[in-house]
């Protein structure tokens, strides 16, 4: 591992300045992924800014109902805390699908989002990859692409996004709060990440030295359900090769509110704008459903090894509908 220098930080503003202060600098929450990228010579920053000690680290409400959810928040206590549970139970499903307790215990809310793709020539240093190394060339293409996108991919990448937590929050319609030496900003979580274009090294819009500070879940109404279903080789952990975020609002037999995302299919959370604007103000049946994802999914371009994604994705999103709207009744 090539050596680097390393700054604690005790405030945002200490380490926005930190990171502008040492060109190359990374900044370091709980350290699962990036800590694997150094060692396997993928990542190698000058120095690391650690944020574990910002004082980031709580799950609060706000008077209008929101849930914000500071950057350091480990993954268990996310998934654990009863604001999340109760009124967004998907955030909670999709970070306990994500990883084993112990990764769970260590990683960050905000790291969680900023993970890198789990591609395996983006992590094999002898392998020509434009993520890593932009314009050396795409190894994924001309080889096993089992696991890749058949969304949104492009001839520089064809690479997924493998956080669960980050397709949850493009359903819910959450936002991502940054801030860096010039202000803060939020931006809605379904923008959050990029789809790959010419410019696959950059996994999301942040902008160098900006500093995710926080995650705001939006009020929750009466009425509204959410369910995260995945689909990996095998039941222990592991990434998605399909994954579904839904949430919806059945009254009187019909869908007065329906958001959908996939996970596993495309550079980033995939939320299925036309399937939800062909479902809402129906009523939710099983051919309703199917057409609706049909629309949805006629985007997909499959490649040579993963043409099974497209039935996949459209059989889980199915079946997590149906959960929904088979929950009883409501009317107003
Ligand atoms: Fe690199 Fe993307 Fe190609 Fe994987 S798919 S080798 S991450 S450019």
């Amino acid at each position: 591992m090539k050596p680097f220098g390393y700054v604690r930080a005790a405030t945002v503003e200490e380490a926005t300045d930190a990171y502008a202060h040492h060109p190359g600098a990374q900044y370091l929450g709980g350290g699962t992924n990036l800590v694997d990228l150094m060692k396997l010579g993928v990542a190698a920053p000058d120095t690391l800014v650690d944020i574990a000690a910002l004082p980031l680290d709580t799950v609060e409400e706000r008077p209008d109902g929101a849930v914000w959810i500071g950057a350091t928040v480990r993954g268990s206590d996310l998934a654990a805390h009863p604001l999340v549970r109760g009124r967004w139970p998907v955030v909670s499903q999709a970070v306990l699908a994500g990883a084993s307790g112990q990764l769970r215990n260590a990683a960050t809310t905000g790291g969680n989002l900023l993970q890198r793709t789990r591609c395996p020539y983006f992590q094999d240093t002898s392998k020509p990859c434009n993520k890593r190394t932009p314009g050396s060339g795409c190894a994924a293409l001309a080889a096993s692409h089992r696991d890749h996108a058949v969304l949104g991919h492009s001839s520089h990448c064809i690479a997924t996004h493998p956080s669960d937590l980050a397709v949850a929050l493009a359903a819910v319609d959450a936002t991502v709060e940054l801030t860096g030496t010039a202000g803060s900003r939020s931006v809605p979580a379904a923008e959050f990440h990029r789809l790959p274009g010419d410019r696959p090294e950059r996994d999301t819009v942040i902008e160098p030295g900006e500093l995710v500070t926080g995650v705001l879940l939006p009020p929750h109404t009466a009425g509204l359900l959410s369910v995260y279903r995945k689909v990996r080789d095998r039941a222990s952990y592991a990434f998605a090769l399909a994954s579904v975020a839904a949430v919806a609002d059945v009254r009187d037999g019909t869908l007065r509110h329906v958001s959908l995302a996939f996970g596993g299919l495309a550079h980033r959370p995939w939320r299925a704008r036309r399937a939800e604007a062909a479902l809402r103000g129906t009523a939710p049946t099983a051919s309703a459903v199917d057409q609706a994802l049909d629309a949805e999914l006629a985007r997909a371009r499959p490649l040579g090894d993963n043409a099974y994604k497209v039935p996949l994705a459209h059989a889980v999103a199915a079946d997590a509908l149906a959960r929904l709207t088979a929950a009883p009744a409501r009317e107003d």
